[in-house]
């Protein structure tokens, strides 16, 4: 999987359509097509980044600025004082499906624990 044909660089590209809720020169944020949650917003760096556990030593602060925006999205769509959750899955196991870096932000309910 390249940049050319991944899904979620044609969302940042807006090649392939997305209901967006954030956008700066770094990072987006759109409606997870299939939701899990009544808010479930993924949040993915416009660079192409297949998972993370790829992520290196140097750019360890992209994943804060995922954390950040998340964090912003769910004080504006009102779960920041029920809470939330948020999920990064990793390679098959970890349940990843879209080999483009993201952050599951997901509330609205009541989250269970453990996870399936
Ligand atoms: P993961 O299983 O962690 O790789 O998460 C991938 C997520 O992307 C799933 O929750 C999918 O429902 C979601 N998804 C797949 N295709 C799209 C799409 N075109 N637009 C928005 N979300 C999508
Ligand atoms: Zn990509």
């Amino acid at each position: 999987m390249t940049a050319a044909d991944c899904l979620f660089c044609g969302i940042a590209a807006k090649t392939v359509p997305a209901r967006v809720v954030h956008e700066d020169d770094a990072l987006i944020a759109f409606e997870d097509i299939r939701p899990q949650a009544p808010v479930h917003v993924i949040v993915i760096p416009r660079r192409h980044l297949a998972r993370v556990s790829d992520l290196a030593p140097a750019e360890a602060s992209l994943v804060g600025q995922l954390v950040v925006v998340a964090n912003q999205v769910a004080r504006r769509l009102e779960i920041a004082e029920s809470g939330y959750r948020l999920v990064i899955n990793c390679n098959a196991h970890g349940g990843q499906t879209v080999y483009h870096l993201h952050l599951h932000l997901l509330g609205g309910r009541p989250m269970q624990w453990p996870p399936g």
